[in-house]
């Protein structure tokens, strides 16, 4: 079975890990005796997930839940495959949840200038192989505003705009957000920027300024370098930069 690993992993605090996979990335976030895995790569990550989780000092069968921050492939696609391994609830917004489940095909981005190239070498550098649906009935459906039980009470803070159904994740007592591809790190140079390829630009700007007024410290993206300190300061640099529609 072809596999799908990350090329590494970072610590950015002692509760936090970053997985990063050659498409996007996945993050582990430790309670004590229990971890929550949000994002799942691409298919064929579900094995590697489990090896870094080991490797962690803990078990497969320790990560309680697996929050999508939206459908897209190389966020979901390992979901299934983890989900089987370590029986993981799977919890993804409720607009989204249909193509988590692989019910149904989710819409495509719609491309501004450039991006189309972009797109097909990002698709090009994820596995040939189909992800592993989640179990329809194994996916918990989320809404905004909804807190889930882990790093002291994790807001869902709904993001639409790259896709219907993205969300982000804040953690109040620790400082951390975790954006999907609301927000994203400049390849080229590790700037704060808007993520790529979406459905609908002028609500992912205002997506992003939404996180942008939260008070976090540690930001992960679904791609590019986290920011590991005063990441609400980069975002609220970065939104001035987007202006309101
Ligand atoms: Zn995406
Ligand atoms: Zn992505």
């Amino acid at each position: 079975m072809t596999t799908y690993a990350p090329t590494d992993t970072i610590d950015l605090t002692p509760r936090l890990r970053l997985l990063r996979f050659p498409v996007g990335q996945a993050c582990l976030w430790r309670d004590g005796g229990e971890l929550t895995l949000i994002d799942a790569g691409a298919a064929g990550a579900g094995q590697p997930i489990a090896d870094v989780v080991r490797d962690w000092g803990y078990a497969p069968e320790d990560v309680r839940r697996i929050v999508l921050t939206h459908f897209h492939e190389d966020h979901a696609g390992g979901a299934g495959e983890f989900a089987r391994l370590s029986g993981a609830e799977v919890c993804a917004h409720r607009l989204d949840a249909p193509f988590v489940r692989g019910v149904e095909q989710g819409p495509g981005p719609v491309h501004e200038d450039g991006e189309r190239l972009l797109h097909a070498q990002a698709l090009a550098r994820l596995p040939p192989v189909p992800a592993c649906p989640v179990l329809p009935d194994a996916v918990r459906e989320l809404a905004d505003g909804d807190v889930l039980d882990f790093g002291g009470g994790a807001r869902v803070v709904g993001v639409p705009g790259h896709t219907d159904g993205s969300i982000a994740l804040e953690l109040p007592e620790h400082g951390v957000l975790f954006t999907g591809d609301a927000v994203a790190a400049s390849p080229v140079d590790g700037q704060v920027i808007l993520g790529v390829f979406n459905l609908d630009r002028a609500q992912a700007v205002a997506s992003f300024h939404r996180l942008a007024a939260l008070d976090s410290d540690v930001a992960c993206f679904g791609h590019g370098d986290p920011v590991a300190g005063g990441a609400a300061k980069a975002l609220r640099a970065a939104a001035a930069r987007y202006p309101l529609g």
